[in-house]
């Protein structure tokens, strides 16, 4: 039949047709091979997914080192790793999520730390630690910080050994919009502590934050230096230093820790600024540092800019490190 040889034909047409586009994919493809893809890292687990994996069955002996594991990996200190799993052990009962758990007893490590204390009146801040820690952004983000809480502000330059620690302390000054009282390089810097506390009541400002000198690789005394700034300090206001806040690189590891401690024999710290916590993978030094020093973490520093820097939060940090 006509009809059917015809529809034989477009049947053969519409198959040659076919095979001769598959050929031109095909030379097309061979032509253009796919781009070769990097694999893909695998996204970092957050600690709590971490643990909840963990303890996707009944908790063993097992799951409680593992636990332990996962902190120090997440660069909580073995101290405060295995003191964590005592408590979360501790308090665990049949049906509790453990990440939840974990996050209580982080939260509750900073509960009676105290926040930092900036009185009203007249109030004075001296900051130490060891130069290149963030010692002078740190100053100039606080400084922003309490004068756009409404405090007038003065910065006291008592670092007067480094060459350029002054004119740095000016840029933070400007960039806050806060006062430098400041003397020539190589004044005594009990001095400029002394003259800094006067000038600084003479104009009626409220607080006055006192940056330090932070050389450790000289043999210039810096520890006796540190302490004759501090009771000079309060002698000169008659009352004891509000704050001695001791800046801490989050990122230095053992050897910053072990040069940060040097300081708490020269002068009676009262907590810690963590600096660049950006900078560092994981959080949970922050546990670290602070198990290690002895002190609480009162600032944190997160970037380079003037408002990078928050007054720490023990239960906001706890939702962050566990996830
Ligand atoms: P100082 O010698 O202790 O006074 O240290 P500086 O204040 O001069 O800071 C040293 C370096 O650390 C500078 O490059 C700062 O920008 C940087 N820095 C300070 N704080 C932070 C921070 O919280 N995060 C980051 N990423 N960098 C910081």
């Amino acid at each position: 039949m006509p009809g059917g040889i015809g529809l034989e034909i477009v049947v053969a047409l519409a198959a040659l047709a076919l095979l001769v586009a598959a050929a031109l994919v095909g030379r097309r493809m061979r032509r253009r091979p796919a781009p070769v893809r990097a694999p893909k890292p695998a996204a970092r687990e957050s600690l709590g997914a971490r643990v909840r994996s963990i303890f996707r069955g009944a908790p063993s002996e097992e799951s409680w080192g593992e636990l332990e594991d996962a902190l120090i990996r997440a660069d909580v200190g073995p101290g405060p790793a295995a003191e964590l799993v005592t408590r979360v052990r501790e308090a665990y009962e049949p049906g509790d999520d453990p990440a939840a758990l974990l996050k209580r007893e982080v939260a509750a490590v900073f509960e009676s730390d105290p926040p930092l204390v900036v009185p009203p009146g007249f109030a004075v801040l001296m900051v130490v630690g060891v130069n290149g820690t963030g010692k002078t952004t740190t100053i100039g983000k606080l400084a922003k910080r309490l004068a756009g809480g409404g405090r007038s502000v003065a910065l006291a330059a008592s670092d007067t050994f480094r060459a350029a620690a002054a004119e740095q302390l000016e840029e933070w000054g400007t960039r806050a919009g806060v006062e430098v009282i400041s003397q020539q390089r190589g004044a005594d810097p009990g001095a400029v502590a002394f003259d800094a506390v006067q000038a600084a009541r003479a104009r009626g400002r409220d607080v006055l934050i006192v940056d330090t000198a932070g050389r450790i690789h000289t043999k210039q005394p810096l520890m006796e230096e540190l302490s004759k700034v501090k009771r000079v300090l309060e002698k000169a206001s008659e009352k004891p230093v509000d704050e001695v806040l001791l800046v801490v690189d989050a990122t230095t590891g053992q050897n910053g820790i072990a040069q940060a401690r040097t300081f708490l024999d020269a002068v009676e710290v009262t907590g810690i600024a963590l600096t660049k916590l950006d900078g560092s993978a994981r959080g949970g030094v922050v546990l670290a540092i602070r198990d290690e020093l002895g002190l609480p973490v009162k600032l944190v520093g997160t970037g380079e800019g003037i408002d990078d820097l928050q007054p720490f939060d023990g239960e906001s940090f706890a939702a962050d490190l566990v996830g």
